[in-house]
């Protein structure tokens, strides 16, 4: 029979973004009671819109979801095999975007919405936690994201006796699809590739001629941007999510190489000429009727946005349904604060979760949120949890929190920044691939394709393994 320990048996979780609600559900899932504390809609963020749960601040794209290939599809994979809640509702919707899992953000945020307050084991309490949670509540998960109220923010930073880190993050416009110029610009996935969810023919396309791309790219230099305050001043950008005016003024072509690159695309209307440049829009509801421009986040004034968004073929007259933006980011820096089951080393009844830890990203800060709602339900039931081997991704991104980056600790707290899941955070393969099934060698680029390959295939089997072995017989409901 299992025991509780009675003063660890309601797991408090604060914040009620894509972390905090994954791990609600896990909580939940093993038989521990949630109490669940949400500061929307009484206190919003600079970038939250609505009061519901898992809201998506910017993208609507989940990335990639192939899991023989890439890093992130692998990560959904392992997130489904553990019936993980934002994985569910993403798939249920889903919105069409080549190879990508890309999702209707209002009927997902509904969805996970739902399945929490619909819980019987979990309570949904609408306030914000406004410094160190009451002493009484001895298992508490922080998920409280990269916008953390001040209050809190600063209660944890006195505790931790160091500054937390920071960088910027920016978001991009959204479009409503009818205003688009569809004479000019065209339907078509890079490549044609259809992907699992997807035609072939999912994004946007507005082409630019050579003139038309380096009018553009002054009128970037130029556009004028929001002012600095004086906190933001030697905050270092994320380079995952670089602002088009930043990547600008890096070089001229720098726009044409990264989001704007003209390559897997024809133009129907005008097949004989290829675009200088081309910028992209995918779909961001699933009635189709708004449409992010891909890679555009921006730090421009509105408007200046609008004027100089406007220049681009096919969106003369675009309506936008949201504007850019630029928000900081806090992260802790997690290798030298948090133990490898996620509680931090000076106050262990704390865990923390999602992109507070120093991952990033809506998937990776999910997933964070999955296991540390595993750990805090073991913890509940006073069971041990074994962190999941390193050679799955769940894994490798948790030694990456945890303590991927120990060897550089002592060059300073900013040595510590915030990752995507990727394939250098895996173990390397004893044994790399250098034949085909076939006999054949591979050569090249087939190798590296090979590699990662039986990376994803390795991660799959250890999970299940992990899963067997020591999830179930640890928090079993
Ligand atoms: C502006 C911006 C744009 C981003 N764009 C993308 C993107 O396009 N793609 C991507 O993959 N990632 C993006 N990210 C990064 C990141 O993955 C997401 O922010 C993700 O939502 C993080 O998940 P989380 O659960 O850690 O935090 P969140 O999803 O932000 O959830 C935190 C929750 O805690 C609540 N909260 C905060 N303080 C308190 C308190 N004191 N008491 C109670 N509740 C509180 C908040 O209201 C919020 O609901 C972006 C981040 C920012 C800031």
């Amino acid at each position: 029979m299992t025991h509780f320990e009675p003063s660890r048996a309601t797991v408090h979780i604060i914040g009620a973004g894509l972390a905090g609600s994954e791990a609600a559900w896990q909580v939940a899932g093993r038989g521990v009671r949630v109490i669940l504390h949400e500061m929307r809609p009484h206190r919003m963020t600079e970038a939250h819109r609505t009061s519901g749960l898992a809201e998506l601040v910017c993208s609507n794209s989940f990335r990639s979801d192939d899991a023989s290939n890439n890093a992130v599809g692998l990560l959904h994979a392992e997130m489904r095999r553990l019936e993980s809640l934002i994985m569910r509702c993403a798939d249920t919707h889903q919105v069409p975007a080549g190879g990508a899992l890309a999702v209707d953000r209002d009927g997902f945020s509904a969805a996970v919405t739902e399945a929490l307050e619909d819980h019987p084991l979990i309570e949904i309490d609408r306030a914000e936690i406004d410094g160190l949670p009451p002493a009484d509540w001895s298992n508490v998960i922080v998920a409280t994201g990269p916008l953390t109220s001040a209050p809190l923010a600063a209660a944890i930073r006195a505790l931790t006796d160091e500054s937390a880190l920071a960088f910027f993050d920016a978001i991009a416009p959204i479009v409503h699809r009818d205003s688009i110029d569809m004479s000019k610009a065209w339907f078509q996935s890079r490549y044609d590739k259809a992907g699992p969810g997807g035609s072939g023919a999912d994004y946007i396309n507005c082409p630019l001629t050579e003139t038309q791309y380096h009018a553009f790219v002054d009128a970037l230099l130029e556009g004028e941007k929001v002012d600095f305050k004086d906190w933001e001043t030697d905050t270092p950008y994320f380079n995952g999510c670089l602002p088009i005016e930043v990547m600008a003024e890096r070089g001229r072509e720098t726009l044409r190489y990264g989001p704007m690159k003209p390559v897997g695309l024809t133009n129907p209307h005008d097949p004989t000429t290829k675009p200088y440049a081309v910028v992209q829009l995918r779909q961001d509801n699933k009635l189709g009727t708004l449409y992010n421009i891909v890679g555009f986040q921006t730090k421009l004034k509105h408007s200046a946005q609008t004027r100089i968004f406007r220049t681009i073929p096919g969106l003369e007259n675009a309506e936008f349904a949201r504007l850019g933006g630029l928000h900081r980011n806090t992260f802790l820096n997690s290798p030298k604060l948090l133990d490898n089951r996620l509680r931090l080393r000076a106050e262990p009844r704390l865990r923390f979760a999602g992109q507070m830890t120093g991952c990033e990203g809506y998937v990776e800060s999910a997933a964070i949120g999955l296991i540390a709602g595993l750990y805090a339900a073991a913890d509940a039931r006073t069971h041990t949890l074994e962190v999941p081997p390193q050679t799955t991704a769940l894994g490798a991104l948790l030694g990456h929190i945890t303590g991927g980056h120990i060897e550089t600790i002592d060059a300073g707290p900013r040595s510590f920044q915030p990752m995507n899941i990727n394939f250098g955070l895996f173990p390397p393969l004893a044994n790399p691939p250098n034949k085909a099934p076939d006999g054949t060698r591979l050569r090249g680029n087939e190798k590296a394709i090979a590699k990662k390959q039986v990376i994803c295939a390795r991660a799959l089997s250890d999970l299940d393994r992990w899963i067997a072995d020591a999830l179930h017989p640890a928090v079993a409901a």
